[in-house]
């Protein structure tokens, strides 16, 4: 997914490179395992895995920055103003601020990202629950990077903030995929995931950490959970 790199030496990982059996960060191999744990990953290790393990822990970590900076980028023009979908200046729950970057102008268009996350996330759990298929996922998923009142892409730091809500969604869905799921189950998920590629391509760019994410999800499910070894951790 979308650690591919080594978490002690950056290296490019195999595709069934052993992972820390409580955090599931993984490594090339034992040496950079026991490296990574002297260099403080034994502070650390407890804490990803209460955060979610290796994968969520990085991916809320990456959304939290990310809204950090949409909202300090956007200060000056948010200042006194309200989001549209909850009505509050501050976020009830993550007591983010606001942002607009998009096409909207005057007192119209301000939001929380986790609000327009929101908005994005129950339209696509729509589509799944009423079984609508792709062409309804297709046409939702511009909710990711499109302001639904002025029809504009968000720009700069805003779109790469619910890039990254985006990718949490997808996590979510990837870890149905890899945990007690039913088949029935599994292929509605990969095929939604197979869907979201060629979007992902087109709107994000074939390069984009979204992408390659996206595609990586889809090959890791190849994948037999057996062949990855497990590493204790070291004492
Ligand atoms: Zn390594
Ligand atoms: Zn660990
Ligand atoms: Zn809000
Ligand atoms: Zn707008």
């Amino acid at each position: 997914m979308i650690l591919t790199n080594c978490a002690a030496c950056a290296a490019p990982l195999a595709h069934d490179a052993p992972r820390c059996v409580r955090c599931q960060t993984r490594y090339c191999n034992k040496t950079c395992q026991h490296d990574h744990w002297r260099r403080g990953h034994k502070q650390m290790c407890k804490k990803i895995h209460r955060g979610g393990n290796a994968e969520q822990y990085n991916a809320d970590k990456k959304y939290k920055e990310a809204v950090a900076v949409a909202v300090e980028a956007c200060a000056d023009d948010t200042k006194g103003q309200t989001c549209y979908i909850c009505t509050q200046a501050l976020h009830w729950k993550t007591k983010e601020g606001l942002v607009r970057m998009c096409a909207c102008r005057g007192t119209a268009g301000f939001a929380h990202v986790s609000c327009l996350a929101e908005q994005a996330k129950i339209l696509m759990d729509e589509v799944k629950e009423n079984n609508l298929g792709p062409e309804a996922l297709q046409a939702r998923w511009v909710r990711w990077h499109t302001c639904s009142l002025c029809e504009q892409q968000y720009h700069g730091v805003v779109k790469c903030a619910l890039g990254w809500a985006c990718w949490r969604w997808i996590y979510a869905m990837a870890l149905y995929m890899d945990t007690g799921a039913t088949p029935g189950d599994l292929r509605e998920a990969v095929t939604t995931l197979e869907d979201l590629v060629p979007i992902a391509r087109r709107v994000f760019g074939g390069a984009h950490p979204l992408t390659v994410s996206i595609a990586g999800c889809l090959r890791n499910r190849e994948s037999v959970r057996g062949r990855i070894k497990p590493l204790p951790s070291p004492r």
